[in-house]
């Protein structure tokens, strides 16, 4: 329960922070909040040799409304989001989200930049990003660059991030004023990552469905974008022949792991009651 020796850095702008990871090279490691990489260098399953923390970089904190999107900088904690007007009056699936990441304490220091980047298929941010059609602001050595959200995991704990890059936000489109919203997680208690998960957005128009759009969580080694199960219930008035057939296409591209939280298929089940609970809850939430 003892990390390896490491070296701490705190850089105070993010091209000194690019500078320093470029430097280590592999020796190095961005920290955030510390909520998910302390713990794995506790096991010594992480052993950076440095580590880079994105504590003192001003830049990359905030939440701002920017035309049509909200940019929120990676260093925002969950709390934060929690507690924002803003985001709680353009997604406040961001805050229902927020709610249910663990525990008050992790939240208070836990940030969006390392839940999404961090490439661990439990964490919550990522399908909600997918959902949201998110994109990531990356910088490093090379310059700037984005990458939608949908196309950010490869693999469980593979992100498209490269070597030396940092995250720096995260702009999601603000959804349409009336839209409807849910996240619905199942866990086995307060604080646990999910046994699976379900994110909902959509519109409602003449009491059918406008658009709409699903991300699952921990139902696969990547956040999974449910787009066929979202086709298929646009135009629809999430009837219950058409909910079931969603949530069948949803259910197909989950590969869960056998694990503590229970059985693949068990969980595979548990993404499909998620998915037909936030479908409810978002059409009711509808305008
Ligand atoms: C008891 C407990 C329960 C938890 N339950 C949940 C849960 O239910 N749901 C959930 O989603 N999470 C959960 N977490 C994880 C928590 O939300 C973490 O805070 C989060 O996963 C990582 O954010 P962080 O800021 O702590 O990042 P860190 O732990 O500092 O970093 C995580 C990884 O991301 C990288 N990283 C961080 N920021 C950046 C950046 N800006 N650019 C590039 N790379 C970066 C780091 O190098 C590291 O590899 C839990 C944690 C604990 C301890």
């Amino acid at each position: 329960m003892i990390p390896g020796a490491f070296a701490y850095h705190r850089p105070a702008s993010v091209q000194d922070a690019i500078g320093l990871l470029a430097q280590f090279g592999d020796d190095g490691r961005a920290l955030a909040g510390g909520h998910s990489l302390i713990p794995m260098m506790k096991l010594r399953l992480a052993t950076p040799a440095n580590l880079v923390d994105l504590a003192g970089i001003a830049e990359l904190k905030g939440i701002r409304a920017d035309g049509g999107d909200i940019v929120i900088g990676a260093m925002t904690t969950q709390h934060e989001l929690i507690g924002s007007d803003l985001l709680g009056s353009k997604i406040p699936l961001l805050r229902e989200t927020s709610l249910v990441i663990a525990d008050p304490q992790v939240r208070y220091l836990g940030t969006l930049g390392g839940n999404v980047a961090n490439g661990d298929p439990g964490n919550d941010m990522p399908a909600v990003m997918m959902c949201l059609g998110a994109t990531y602001q990356l910088a490093g050595k090379g310059g700037e660059r984005r990458v939608a959200a949908r196309e950010f995991y490869q693999g469980a704990y593979f992100t498209s991030l490269e070597p030396g890059e940092i995250l720096t936000a995260v702009r999601i489109p603000a959804p349409p004023a009336g839209h409807g919203y849910a996240y619905e997680k199942l866990k086995r208690k307060v604080g646990d990552f999910a046994t699976a998960a379900a994110a909902v957005v959509l519109t409602v128009s003449g009491g059918k469905v406008a658009t709409c759009s699903i991300g699952l969580t921990n139902v696969a080694e990547t956040p999974l974008w449910a787009e066929e199960a979202a086709k298929i219930l646009t135009g629809s008035s999430l009837d219950t022949a058409t909910v079931k057939a969603a949530v069948a296409a949803a259910e197909a591209i989950t590969a869960p792991a056998t694990d503590a939280r229970g059985p693949a298929r068990y969980r595979t089940k548990m993404a499909g009651v998620m998915l037909e609970r936030a479908l409810a809850r978002a059409k009711s939430r509808a305008a």
